[in-house]
């Protein structure tokens, strides 16, 4: 079977390799589509010192049970499914625990059935325990912004304020429920938030962005004792600014990186569970879609983000 290798900065090999051997409490999934994550961008971008390459990565994967072990129940060959894996994704086949897979409805497709974002965002709306009629705040509107916006809306906010340097992605933030939508680039997003909530500020921010302009922005326009949720993946160097003012307005602050394995697919079994249930749209997401061996391209895109970009997956329903 035919699997992507990462050996170093822009190298992706495709390499021909053995079928995966899958256990007793395994099903092998033939994929028909992986995500490209924006964590994975920066081991693309650079090669990392410390990482062992060639790499072989993917985990938003979803595909057709070809086989199973001889101890999993409630599985067969032919079912449609989002699993969750956290290597060698990008291939024409993977094998998973039967606990890590999750059906998928005939009217979903592979490209939009991605268990381990949606396992992301359905963990930090259960976190940030929004209530009826809070007025929200979503500091980054990417992929992972326009899922939390959904769910956000499934909660019962009462006004969500979408902050993106992107129009078009304010755009979609608009179409899929945003009430208002502020660019930094253009709005005094700080000044219209206090005439949107009479100067108190929202009760949740959801930092998305993953950087130093997001997370300041989310505790600027947070109100006394608001909820920062701190949703954006930040590797690398710290980059809380004002911790005595995170402190003096007593935010609540919540990490909403899961690490626990249960947690996760908890997560991800309910968040596909919405998806099969029409509750959450992510088609509309997935905006560049390549083939394996087009895998550099799709992370070029992921990586440059051209206008209208939101998503890229590779398919392999060819
Ligand atoms: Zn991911």
């Amino acid at each position: 079977m035919r699997i992507a290798a990462l050996y170093g900065a822009h190298d992706f090999r495709i390499e021909n390799t053995g079928r995966p051997v899958y256990g007793h409490d395994e099903c092998l999934i033939q994929v028909k589509a992986c995500g490209v994550c924006h964590s994975e961008i920066h081991q693309w971008a650079n090669t990392i010192n410390g990482l062992d390459y060639p790499r072989y990565i993917g985990h938003e994967v979803s595909g057709i049970i070809t086989a199973c072990g001889s101890s999993v129940k409630g599985f067969n060959p032919g079912d449609r499914v989002a699993i969750w894996t956290d290597h060698s994704g990008y291939a024409e086949e993977v094998a998973v625990k039967a606990n890590r897979i999750f059906p998928i409805h005939d009217n979903i497709s592979f490209i939009e059935a991605m268990a381990e974002p949606i396992s992301c965002t359905t963990n930090g709306i259960i976190l940030s325990n929004i209530e009826l009629g809070d007025t929200v705040a979503l500091v980054g509107t990417g992929f992972m912004g326009l899922i939390l916006l959904q769910q956000i809306r499934l909660k019962g906010a009462g006004k969500i304020i979408a902050v993106d340097v992107r129009d078009d992605m304010l755009k979609l933030a608009k179409d899929l429920g945003a009430d208002v939508v502020l660019n930094p680039l253009k709005d005094n997003v700080a000044s219209r938030i206090k005439e949107i909530t009479n100067n108190k500020g929202v009760d949740i921010a959801f930092e998305v962005g993953g950087n130093q302009a997001t997370l300041d922005m989310a505790s600027d326009i947070l109100r006394m004792e608001g909820k920062l949720v701190i949703f954006g993946y930040h590797p690398g160097e710290r980059i809380i600014k004002d911790l005595g003012y995170w402190n003096w307005m007593a935010f609540h602050i919540l990490n909403a990186h899961f690490r626990d394995m249960n947690k996760i697919l908890y997560g991800a079994e309910l968040g596909i569970k919405l998806l099969n249930q029409g509750k959450m749209n992510l088609k509309s997401l997935i905006t560049h879609v390549y083939p394996l061996d087009k895998i550099e391209e799709a992370f070029q895109a992921a990586h440059d983000k051209p206008m209208g970009f939101v998503k890229a997956v590779i398919n392999f329903e060819d």
